[in-house]
Formats: structure tokens, C-alpha cells, sequence
């Protein structure tokens, strides 16, 4: 059996980044990387995966409903399987990776811990309840602390309720220590 591993943080924590980069490397040694994402996320097209910090790589996309022990095999197998904004995947999806490394096919998800209501995903519970390796990326908050939430603002204040997922309005996301995450509540953010 291969590991799991869940590798997550908050908005701006280089998880993209650190995803293309294990990818890269991975198939400079020759194996053969399956690099996917829940179709869910839209930000950068249907199939590239892009980092703040400017590198992109095309990758397969599924959608919710998808086995993906299945989406592996159809797409011509793997034997490191990378998954980028794995939040957004079921938790049927998750055992169905964790299926995967029993077939010992390594498999490496990326993404956030919690949502901007500060509570796990569904994707991110189950890999937190069932990964081998678990490992948290940091981020900075405006205030300088160490960030821990993803805050969602409007119109310059820290909104808790809504919609998980928000397509097309007028938020934004930022990486904040509770601290800010509470105060900007109430006070709005002058930038
Ligand atoms: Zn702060």
C-alpha cells in the first residue's frame, strides 16, 4: 500500500504552486503523474491549474458525480496521482482515492482546510479523517500573524454566512489570524 497524503492551508499558501512542483518532479524521475481537479473550480479555465506565482500545467478535470478508481483507469492508470483543490471532492470521492494506494498508486491531494464559515469541507474532512500524512502551509495575515482562515469580504467586511461555493459575485478571499478574521466582522477593512 502507498500513502495518502493531504497537504492543505489557506488561500495563498502556495498549495498550486507546491502541486505543480511535486508534479514536475515526480516526472523527472520517470513516473507516470496523473495530475486532476474537481471541475467545480472554473478560476482557470477547465483544464490548467495555475499558481499566484505564475506557473500553470494543464490537468484532467472530474465532476462530483465521477468514481474516480474509474477516472484513473480510464485516463490510462498512474502511479502518483495528484489532486489540486481537493476540497471540493466528495467523500465518496476521497475513499475512492484511498482505494487507489491500495493499488499502490501514490496519491498526493491539495487544498483548503476550511471554508469561509471557518468549517472543514467535505473533501478536507474525509482526508483528514482517513490520509496518512497530513501537512499544513502557512500563510500571512495583513496584521502579520500566522493566517489559519480564509475570510470572505464584502465590500470590505468579513462575511460568515452564504453559500459555500459563490460563483461570479462580487467577493473576494483572504488568508487571516482569527484575530482579523473576527475584528473585520465589524470594522471595515481600509486598504
Ligand atoms: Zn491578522
Amino acid at each position: 500500500m502507498k500513502n495518502l497524503y493531504f497537504k492543505c492551508g489557506t488561500m495563498g499558501s502556495s498549495k498550486s504552486a507546491q502541486a505543480l512542483m511535486t508534479a514536475f518532479n515526480y516526472r523527472q524521475k520517470g513516473h507516470n503523474v496523473l495530475l486532476a481537479k474537481p471541475s467545480i473550480d472554473t478560476r482557470d479555465g477547465k483544464d490548467i491549474i495555475s499558481s499566484r506565482i505564475g506557473l500553470s500545467a494543464e490537468c484532467l478535470v472530474f465532476d462530483r458525480a465521477q468514481n474516480l478508481v474509474q477516472f484513473v483507469q480510464d485516463n490510462g492508470g498512474a502511479d502518483v496521482v495528484i489532486i489540486d483543490e481537493a476540497q471540493f471532492c466528495t467523500k465518496q470521492q476521497i475513499d475512492e482515492l484511498k482505494q487507489l494506494t491500495l493499488k499502490d498508486i501514490v496519491v498526493i491531494c491539495y487544498g483548503l482546510k476550511t471554508n469561509f464559515k471557518s468549517e472543514l469541507f467535505e473533501g478536507s474532512k474525509r482526508l483528514l479523517e482517513i490520509a496518512e500524512d497530513v501537512q499544513e502551509f502557512g500563510a500571512v495575515c495583513r496584521c502579520g500573524n500566522r493566517a489559519t482562515l480564509n475570510a470572505r469580504v464584502v465590500d470590505g467586511l468579513v462575511v460568515t454566512t452564504g453559500e459555500e461555493i459563490q460563483i461570479g459575485g462580487d467577493e473576494k478571499y483572504e488568508a487571516m489570524c482569527y484575530e482579523c478574521y473576527q475584528k473585520y466582522q465589524h470594522e471595515k477593512i481600509e486598504d
